[in-house]
């Protein structure tokens, strides 16, 4: 922990690239951790193949019954980690959250310079039209969500496995990362791509790590933590 106060006390321009782990303190499940849904099956499917695209477009009642039941987490907060990086932001050291997570809570945190990478389940789009909904919209649905407008299928703005990332996302995220002096990389298996190869675009100084396990990401950091996210980033003083 002294050595990471150190870290973010040297630093002057921090980016914090976050996965689902940063979340699980929140009450919101990871997908490989202990407890993660990639541990378990439904109906003989595993959660990988339910939120990808094909699985979308051939079952969409069994994709939004899993998406509702699994994705959203209209009760979660913010925790101690995300309240620290909004703590950052404000004064000024942390130029951007690189995010896998597709909650929201960086943005209800007061956080403003966040990539989400795969999206938001707090933003979904009428496919023919584009009206927009909101998550409570899409909480209070059946079956297929359908728009009150036009009748077509409301989806969420989350990337499906399978599915491309945003241009303009992609291009700030990398922006930042490759002009940071330091780099925390938190809560991640660092198993999904490409979002986990934007990390070598880091030419910084000061590469942490914070993981309750081990990630290949490791091997190449200045600093190594093994516990909880919001923990650590928590008992950070900015
Ligand atoms: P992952 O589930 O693959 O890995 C999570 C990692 O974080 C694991 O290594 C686990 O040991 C670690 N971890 C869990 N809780 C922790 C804690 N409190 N402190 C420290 N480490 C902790 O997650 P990923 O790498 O983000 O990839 C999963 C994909 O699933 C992402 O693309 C993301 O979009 C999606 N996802 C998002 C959410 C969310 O938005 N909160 C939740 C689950 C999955
Ligand atoms: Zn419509």
């Amino acid at each position: 922990m002294k050595n990471l106060q150190e870290i973010i006390d040297g630093a002057r321009r921090i980016v914090f690239f976050g996965g689902a782990g940063v979340s699980t303190e929140s009450g919101i499940p990871d997908f490989r951790g202990v407890d993660g849904l990639f541990r378990q099956q439904y109906d003989g499917l595993t959660a990988e193949m339910m939120l990808s695209e094909s699985f979308f477009y051939l079952h969409p009642e069994r994709f939004f019954d899993f998406y509702r039941a699994h994705m959203l987490h209209p009760e979660a907060r913010p925790n101690a980690a995300h309240r620290k990086l909004f703590e950052l932001e404000r004064a000024g050291k942390l130029r951007g959250i690189v995010t896998q997570n597709i909650d929201g809570l960086h943005r209800d945190a007061g956080n403003r310079l966040v990539y989400e990478l795969h999206g938001s389940v707090r933003e979904n789009y009428c496919m023919d039209c584009n009206r927009a909904y909101s998550m409570d919209w899409m909480l209070h649905t059946g079956g297929v969500p359908r728009c009150e407008k036009c009748g077509g299928v409301v989806k969420p703005y989350v990337v499906l496995y399978g599915e491309p990332l945003d241009k303009y996302t992609c291009m700030g995220a990398c922006r930042e990362i490759s002009g940071c002096d330091t780099l925390i990389v938190a809560g991640t298996s660092l198993e999904v791509e490409p979002a986990a190869s934007f990390l070598d675009y880091f030419h910084g100084r000061e590469l942490v790590v914070i993981n309750r396990e081990e990630i290949p990401a490791g091997e190449r950091a200045t600093l190594c933590l093994r516990g909880g996210v919001a923990e650590i980033m928590g008992a950070l003083k900015v």
